[in-house]
């Protein structure tokens, strides 16, 4: 459950402000539009995978307290490195039964006989 980040409460993911300091917790008072808000000394861009690849423009950049696009540089490189992972993974796999079809289809071959046997 996520924390209001004003109060440090306990809030409902979906709560539109907090319901024990009123903080906004989402823009336009919208439970879809999440609203990012920076800690106390520091500024939502520095960390933004906008401000880092210098697509943003939005008038606030690069002090951004708070934001609706802010977008976690950390996560998305977590993000990106996940779905190489996962694409290198079926290649290496597809790769392998390629190699391997042979003895496969032996060992399929291997398989029905038996069952037909029993
Ligand atoms: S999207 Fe928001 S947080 Fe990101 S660089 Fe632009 S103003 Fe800053
Ligand atoms: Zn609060």
């Amino acid at each position: 459950m996520p924390h209001c980040p004003r109060c440090h409460q306990s809030v409902d993911a979906q709560a539109v402000s907090c319901p024990f300091c009123r903080t906004p917790l989402k823009a336009y008072g919208h439970p879809g539009i999440p609203l990012h808000r920076a800690t106390e000394d520091t500024y939502l861009c520095d960390s933004c995978t906008y401000h880092l690849d210098d697509t943003c423009n939005f008038p606030q950049r690069p002090f951004a307290k708070e934001c609706t696009l802010y977008q976690d540089v950390t996560q998305a490189q977590l993000k990106a490195s996940q779905q190489q992972y996962k694409r290198s993974f079926g290649a290496h796999f597809r790769s392998w039964l390629k190699q391997y079809q042979f003895w496969l289809l032996i060992l399929g071959l291997l398989l029905l006989s038996f069952l037909i046997a029993l």
